[in-house]
């Protein structure tokens, strides 16, 4: 059952469903989704946002992405900016 679930729970993680919302919409416990998710932090073809670890889905051909959004972006670079001063 463990297997079936694990693409269905990286496609509905790509979407940006938190690991609670996934194992209701799946039928399953959270603690399988959080432990699916600690044994793959990150999904195929996709890259952890370096700002909140979301994935972040990569376009072929194109630069990686590194932030799943504008926010996470500025966010991440005010930070680093903060620290180095
Ligand atoms: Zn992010």
């Amino acid at each position: 059952m463990y297997k079936q679930h694990s693409t269905k729970i990286d496609s509905l993680r790509l979407q940006g469903f938190s690991p609670t919302a996934i194992a209701n919409l799946l039928g399953i416990s959270v603690n399988t989704v959080k432990s699916h998710i600690r044994r793959h932090p990150v999904i195929p073809d996709t890259v952890a946002c370096q700002c909140c670890n979301n994935p972040v889905v990569q376009t072929p051909g194109r630069k990686t992405k590194r932030f799943c959004s504008d926010k996470c972006r500025i966010t991440y670079w005010n930070n680093t900016r903060k620290k180095g001063a």
